[in-house]
Parts: structure tokens; sequence; C-alpha cells
């Protein structure tokens, strides 16, 4: 082996496989909520598919982060659990990590930016998280995470880029083929990768046949730019309705699982996520985030190609602040 081949094979990390989202069902078993796999003859009618909606909307806080969150807290050792858990995040995966620690009676320590909104830092305190608050404009949360980890003994749960994070949001692309069967087609949302690499690997080793599409925010592409240049592509900071995908690249751990087994990353405008979420509200009465929605209109936009097929959707959180909500639902 040359001497940069040599270098490449101790760098390259170790990937989770199907046998860990296995694991990680089985952790979550009785304690994630086997969230309903919802049908609508309207959907069908509207774009000729037959639809499978998985609704981890539906999911214990909000999103499907709560499945990847515990089964990488459960999978700590007792020293590990003894120290508590860290993660930095304003979104669903700050609250993920806060009930799960709670449920296994770890600590759990939360950096936020002081300025996030006043809802998100309570509902993580809600969840019995410690919330360690920091000013955006003139401190880096990497740094005081870090900081904070190695002071105290936290053990860092990063929202995507984590093997055991992966394998439990695997868990929803799993459930949702044992109960659906066989599927001709999977969409599913992507940020940085995590719930889409996870299902990767559910669909791979359940369903071969089953086309799985990433789908993201078209103002924040970097995935599939990935996808094209054959490494991971760093971008800006998106804007984007879709808070939950504001991601600025993939990680080393996705990136690869996405590269061998995707069919495609596609992309959805804004606009589209807030018709999207109109037609959950009106047509199907469930709440859906603008992010939850990438899936189903990239499905519903992509229908010409999977007529008469069986298309599986995965929609991935509803957590939404109701004022905003209304305004999108009001147009
Ligand atoms: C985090 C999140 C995503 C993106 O997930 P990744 O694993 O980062 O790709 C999508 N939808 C919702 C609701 C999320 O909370």
């Amino acid at each position: 082996m040359s001497d940069s081949l040599l270098a490449a094979a101790e760098t390259a990390p170790t990937l989770p496989g199907f046998a860990d989202v296995r694991l990680a069902a089985s952790r979550l078993a009785g304690v994630a909520h086997r969230t309903p796999v919802l049908r609508s003859a309207t959907a069908d009618a509207i774009t000729g598919a037959q639809l499978f909606f998985k609704c981890e909307n539906l999911q214990r806080m909000g999103a499907f982060k709560f499945r990847g969150a515990y089964n990488a807290i459960a999978a700590l050792d007792d020293i590990g659990r003894r120290a508590g858990v860290l993660a930095f995040s304003s979104g669903n995966h700050a609250q993920a990590i806060a009930l799960a620690a709670r449920l296994l009676g770890v600590k759990a320590t939360i950096v936020m930016p002081a300025d996030a909104p006043a809802a998100k830092l309570a509902a993580t305190r809600g969840y019995g998280g410690e919330v360690v608050t920091y000013d955006r404009f003139a401190e880096d949360r990497e740094a005081i995470s870090n900081r904070l980890a190695a002071e105290r003994g936290l053990t860092l749960i990063p929202p995507y880029d984590h093997a055991e994070v992966i394998a439990g949001q695997g868990t929803a692309a799993m459930e949702l083929l044992e109960e659906a069967g066989p599927l001709d087609a999977l969409f599913v949302c992507l940020g940085g990768g995590g719930l889409l690499s996870g299902s990767l690997l559910a669909a791979s080793a359940m369903a071969p046949a089953c086309a799985v599409f990433g789908v993201e925010p078209e103002a924040g592409d970097d995935a599939r730019q990935s996808l094209r240049a054959g490494r991971i592509v760093t971008i800006p900071v998106p804007k984007t309705i879709a808070d939950g995908a504001m991601t600025t690249h993939l990680g080393r751990l996705t990136f690869p699982i996405i590269r061998d087994h995707v069919r495609d990353i596609l992309t959805v405008s804004d606009a589209r996520l807030v018709e999207q979420m109109r037609f959950f509200a009106e047509r199907m009465k469930i709440v859906v985030e603008p992010t939850g929605c990438l899936a189903a209109a990239a499905a519903f936009d992509a229908a010409p190609a999977w007529q008469g097929k069986r298309v599986g959707v995965i929609v991935s959180g509803g957590n939404v602040d109701l004022a905003a909500y209304a305004r999108y639902l009001a147009g």
C-alpha cells in the first residue's frame, strides 16, 4: 500500500451498519413512540402514487431526533453515564438530548445561544437539561462546548455525525419498511444527513430495490453539490424556512454512506414547503414544521415517475412556532 493509501485507511472512520440500526431498535423499544404510518386518499389521487407517511412529527419531543439521542446516550458505559452528556444546538437535537438524558438518569448540559427563541430555551429546560448560554456574536460555541466537556468530563453528542445517532435515526425507516413492506421509493429530508444515512442503512438491508432520495432546501444544496463533486462541499449558512436543514456540510460518517447508497439528492423551494405545510394541515390534519415538509414536497413533485408505485415519505418533525405557523397557513 502506498503511504497516501495507508494514511487514508488510518483516518477512514468506521461506519455504522444495519446491525447498529437493529441494536438501536432494541434499545428504543418501549421508549420511543412507534409513530403511525398515515395514508391519504387525497395525496394518492393528486400524485397517482401510493404514499406512506411515517409521522415523526408525532414522535416524543416532536421529531425523529429523539431516536438518535436516546440511542447515543444508552450506548455509553457507566463512567460516561455518570459524568453526563453535552450538546450544542438551538433546535430539536437539544430537546432530544435533554429528554433522552432525563429518561436514562444522565445529566445533560446544552449550550445554546442567549438569543435563542424563549420557547426553545424553556422547552430544553423543561426536559431537564441544564442550559448554558453564550453570545452568538462574540463567542465560539464549539470552543465553549469543548472547554465544558473537558472541565466536567462530559461526552459531546453531535447532532448527526455520530455512529449511534445515525443508527438511532435509521429506526424510523426500519419501522416504516416493516409496516408498509418493500417500497419502490423513499423520500427523506436532510440537513447534516443523520436521518438520511440511517434510512439508507435500513433500506439497503430491508428493501435493496428501493430508490432512496435525499431532499434538501433549494437555498442549501450542499449535499447535492457534494454528491456531484465526490467530496464534502461546505456552503455558507443557507437562508431558508427549513431551520432543521440549515447545515453547511455533511459529516465524515454521513457523506460516505449517502454517496454509496442514495439514488439522488433533490431540492425544494421555501414556497413549496409552505404549500406542503398547508396540505398537511388541511387534508391530513397534522402539524408539520417546514423542514418536515421537504420529503413530502419532493415526493409530490417527483410523482410522475412513480405512478402506481409504493412511495415512502418521512415526515421528520412538527416543532414550529405557533405564530409563525399561523402566518404560513394564512399565506
Ligand atoms: C435535524 C432535523 C432534520 C435534519 O436531520 P439531519 O440528520 O441533520 O439530516 C430534518 N428535520 C427535522 C425536523 C430535524 O429536526
